[in-house]
């Protein structure tokens, strides 16, 4: 029988466990950091930002944006584990430009059910940062706000753009 692709990762994990020693680390992170990024599978957050086991907390979902479930992460990674700043991080070529809230729609139409969530989608990546970090500076939970800061990842050149929270020239 073909193995499956879980089948493929839990052999390359046995691999791993070959080689792999205690680090011996507590669960805060060391550099104080939770990232907030879209899932896109070519974006290889450790290695784009120079990060280390142990460093962050990556807090991951599609488009990166900032929902309720993301603010309950951040939430427990400030107030619990130590975390102080927000780094958020979406990127070029993402899955949520080609969507709409239409999407939404037709979910319903297909399974008779409106889903509980909405799709976020956006067709302005600057412009959904900004609200995203709009979103994390005005949480009532979170303790640690004053360094927020959000990026456009370029999966072409690997090169991130930081995007001005009060830029809205054009807009
Ligand atoms: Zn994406």
């Amino acid at each position: 029988m073909a193995k499956s692709v879980t089948d493929e990762l839990v052999s390359a994990n046995q691999q791993y466990a070959t080689t792999f020693t205690d680090p011996g680390m507590d669960a805060r992170p060391v550099r104080k950091v939770a990232i907030v990024a879209c899932m896109d599978a070519r974006l290889d957050l450790h290695a784009a930002l120079g990060l280390d086991l142990g460093d962050c907390h990556t807090i991951r979902n599609a488009g990166g944006v900032v929902t309720e479930d993301i603010i309950r992460s951040l939430t427990i990674s400030q107030r619990g584990l130590g975390t102080r700043s927000v780094v958020l991080i979406h990127h070029t070529g993402c899955g949520l430009l080609q969507l709409t809230e239409e999407f939404r729609h037709e979910l319903e139409l297909e399974v008779g059910q409106k889903p509980s969530w909405a799709v976020e989608s956006f067709t302005d990546l600057d412009q959904d940062v900004r609200q995203s970090m709009a979103r994390v500076r005005t949480s009532p939970f979170l303790l640690h706000t004053d360094d927020v800061r959000g990026f456009v990842f370029d999966v072409t050149s690997g090169l991130l753009r930081e995007i001005d929270p009060q830029d809205t020239a054009g807009r």
